[in-house]
C-alpha cells in the first residue's frame, strides 16, 4: 500500500498546532509529503481535542465526513490522534470502523514504526500507552511558520481542576531538560526564528522532577541569552504557582515581552474552591497588582468559564466586577462543559444551557467595552512590532506589539521579518492601525 502524502487535520489550542507541526516533521523525515488537500492525501490523520464537548462534536462530524472519502478509496488511511484519541481508545472504532490508527499526544513519536506496520497489516492500531520518554525525545518538526516558532518546555498537568480533562489525557506533569530545550531554540535562531513561544500547561511549575535546581524563571534567562531570537513568550501560568522569580523576570529579561495570560476562570472565592484552583480572589489580585507595579504597561488576558456547577448570580457578578478590577486586555469565556471522568461531574447545581448562554453573552458585552477602551489608550503611543506577514485586510502588513496586539500597517513587504517602530493611530476592538515612525 502506497502511504506517501499525508493531510492533517487540527483542532483545538496551540499545544495541538505545535503536535501536527511535529506529525508533519516525522513524517517528511521518512520520506512522505504534506498534501494541502484532503481528497488527495494516502492518509488523514485527525488531530482531536477534548477540552469542550463542542470541540469533540466538530471531530465527530469531520470523521463522518471522512467515511464518504474512504467508502471511494478503500486504500485511504485515517487515523485519529491527540486527546479524543487518548480518551477513547478503542471505543473510536465501534462508533467509526473505518479507522485505521488510533493515537495519543505521546505516542506521535511512534508514527515511523506505526506507518511501517500499516503497509503490511490491515487490522485497525491502538497506541495509547504514552511513551514514558517522550519528554526527552528530540523529534523532528516542520513549522506553519518562519518567524515565530513553537517551543514545548512540559507535557501534562498536575493540577485536577475539578472542570479539566487535561490531567487525565495528557499525563503527569515532565519537564524537557533545559539543555534540550535551549538548544532547540539555538537552532530555531540559526535557521532565522525571531520569536518563541514556550508551551506548557501551567509552566510556572516547570522544572519539577528534574534534577538540579531547573525553574522557570532560570530557563527564561537562559532562553534571553540565545543571540538573534528577540522575542519570548510563554502560556500557560497558573495564578497560585506564579512567583516572585517570574514578576522580576518579566521584569528585567529585556526579550521577555511585557504580555501575560493569566487563566482566573472565576471571580468568586467559593467557584475558585469548587474548582480546586488553589487560590482565592484576593492573591489572584494581589499578583496582578504586584505584576503591574514591576512591568507598569503589561498586557494582561484570561480565561474565563461561566456557568460552573453551583454557581449563583452573586458568583457570577463577582466574575464581572473582576473584570472591571482588573480591565483585562482580552480574554477567552466559555460556557461550562461537562467532561467525562472528571470530579465536577458529580458536583450538585448544573446549570441549565439558556443561563449559561446568558452569562456568557453577558461577560463577553463586558469585556469588548474595556478591550475597546485598554486599545484605544494606544492611540499616538508608539510600540515596537514585529512585521510578520500580509494583512487580512489586504494591501498593508501585519505584525504584533510586544504585548501581542494585531497591528496593521501601510508599509513595503521587505519589511516582513523585522522589528520597526510604529505609532498608532487609530484602534478598533481587535487590532490597531498604525504607521512607521521615520
Ligand atoms: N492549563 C491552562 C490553565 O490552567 O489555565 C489552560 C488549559 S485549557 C486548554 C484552556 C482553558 O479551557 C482553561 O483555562 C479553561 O478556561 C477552559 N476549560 C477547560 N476545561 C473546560 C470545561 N470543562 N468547560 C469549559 N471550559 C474549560
Ligand atoms: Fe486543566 Fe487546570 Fe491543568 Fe490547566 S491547570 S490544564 S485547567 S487541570
Amino acid at each position: 500500500m502506497n502511504m506517501k502524502s499525508f493531510h492533517i487535520i487540527t483542532f483545538g489550542c496551540q499545544m495541538n498546532e505545535h503536535d501536527s507541526e511535529r506529525m508533519t516533521g516525522i513524517l517528511e523525515e521518512q520520506g512522505c509529503t504534506a498534501s494541502s488537500a484532503v481528497e488527495h492525501a494516502d492518509m488523514i490523520i485527525l488531530n482531536t481535542c477534548s477540552i469542550r464537548e463542542k470541540a469533540e462534536q466538530k471531530f465527530y462530524s469531520e470523521l463522518g465526513r471522512l467515511k464518504k472519502l474512504k467508502d471511494e478509496r478503500p486504500d485511504l488511511k485515517i487515523a485519529v490522534a491527540g486527546c479524543i484519541a487518548q480518551q477513547e481508545g478503542e471505543k473510536i472504532l465501534s462508533r467509526a470502523p473505518y479507522v485505521d490508527m488510533v493515537f495519543g499526544p505521546s505516542d506521535l513519536s511512534r508514527l515511523p514504526e506505526m506507518v511501517e506496520k500499516k503497509r503490511s497489516w490491515s487490522l485497525p492500531m491502538i497506541n495509547i500507552a504514552g511513551d514514558p520518554e517522550y519528554h526527552r525525545k528530540h523529534i523532528p518538526t516542520t513549522r506553519i511558520d518562519r518567524l515565530k516558532a513553537w517551543v514545548s518546555i512540559m507535557y501534562g498537568c498536575d493540577n485536577y481542576c475539578t472542570y479539566c480533562v487535561v490531567p487525565y489525557l495528557r499525563g503527569r506533569e515532565r519537564s524537557r531538560p533545559p539543555a534540550d530545550i535551549v538548544g532547540e531554540v539555538r537552532e530555531l535562531a540559526r535557521q532565522g526564528f525571531k520569536e518563541v513561544t514556550l508551551l506548557g500547561q501551567n509552566v510556572n511549575s516547570y522544572g519539577k522532577g528534574l534534577e538540579g535546581d531547573a525553574n522557570f524563571p532560570a530557563l527564561l534567562s537562559m532562553i534571553n541569552d540565545v543571540p538573534d531570537i528577540e522575542r519570548i513568550r510563554f502560556v500557560t501560568s497558573h495564578p497560585r504557582d506564579l512567583s516572585d522569580g517570574l514578576i522580576t523576570a518579566l521584569r528585567d529579561l529585556p526579550k521577555v515581552c511585557e504580555f501575560l495570560h493569566l487563566p482566573v476562570q472565576s471571580g468568586s472565592d467559593a467557584i475558585l474552591r469548587a474548582m480546586n484552583r488553589r487560590y482565592t480572589r484576593e492573591e489572584y489580585l494581589g499578583k496582578i497588582r504586584r505584576l503591574r507595579e514591576a512591568v507598569p504597561h503589561i498586557t494582561i488576558t484570561t480565561d474565563i468559564i461561566v456557568g460552573f456547577p453551583g454557581e449563583q448570580e452573586r458568583d457570577f457578578e463577582m466574575t464581572m466586577d473582576l473584570l472591571e478590577e482588573v480591565q483585562y486586555d482580552g480574554i477567552f469565556a466559555f460556557k461550562y462543559s461537562k467532561r467525562p471522568g472528571t470530579a465536577a461531574l458529580k458536583h450538585d447545581g448544573h446549570l441549565p444551557e439558556a443561563i449559561k448562554e446568558k452569562r456568557l453573552a453577558q461577560v463577553l458585552e463586558l469585556q469588548g467595552e474595556i478591550t475597546s477602551r485598554n486599545n484605544g489608550k494606544l492611540v499616538n503611543s508608539v510600540q515596537e512590532v514585529l512585521v510578520d506577514g500580509m494583512s487580512k485586510k489586504g494591501g498593508t502588513l501585519s505584525g504584533r506589539t510586544r504585548g501581542n496586539k494585531a497591528v496593521n500597517i501601510d508599509a513595503p513587504a521587505k519589511l516582513i521579518g523585522s522589528l520597526v517602530m510604529v505609532r498608532i493611530t487609530a484602534a478598533g476592538m481587535n487590532s490597531l492601525t498604525g504607521q512607521i515612525c521615520e
